[in-house]
């Protein structure tokens, strides 16, 4: 799937560096710019994206995100460090959908939806689930992906509805 390449180290030094350091994409990221659901979200833009995209680290809650007023990634070096493999993975490529929306000028953060019903956050769910599924994860697997602690259980099945992932 792919690699980290380099370890990341979680002393003060490091807290207060991230805070004024941004980080190349394709450094932390090996072999993106290959996959068939990342070459769909950017077409033939893909590796131009990837190798300009920036990485904040940031130690402060969540795991991924996107900074919406400059378009970097942000990452969690905890989350990156000791998060499943595979929830990782689909993260990056959720994220990733973002950056492309952010890219648009879409408006990610439209607060006249709630998180699972965002059409921002449904494509890049779409796209999460759809290379899961291509990797083989059955249902319940994906499940277990997409439930977050902060989504409620009525959230979560709302959520699996809209994106077909049977919810027992
Ligand atoms: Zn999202």
């Amino acid at each position: 799937m792919f690699r980290i390449v380099k370890r990341l180290h979680l002393d003060k030094k490091f807290h207060f560096k991230v805070s004024f350091s941004t980080y190349s994409f394709t450094d932390y990221f090996k072999g993106f710019e290959k996959v068939e659901a990342v070459k769909r979200i950017f077409g033939e833009k893909t590796d131009e994206v990837l190798h300009n995209l920036r990485i904040e680290f940031t130690p402060l809650g969540g795991y991924m995100g996107v900074n919406g007023l400059n378009g970097h990634l942000i990452v969690n070096p905890n989350y990156l460090k000791s998060g499943d493999r595979l929830d990782v993975y689909l993260d990056v490529i959720h994220e990733l959908v973002h950056i492309r929306q952010f890219m648009e000028g879409t408006q990610l953060f439209a607060s006249n939806y709630s998180y699972v019903e965002r059409p921002t956050e449904i494509e890049a769910y779409r796209y999460a689930v759809e290379e899961a599924r291509r990797l083989g994860q059955s249902d319940e697997r994906i499940l277990e992906y997409l439930q977050t602690s902060w989504m409620s259980y009525e959230d979560l099945k709302k959520l699996a509805r809209t994106l077909n992932v049977k919810c027992n």
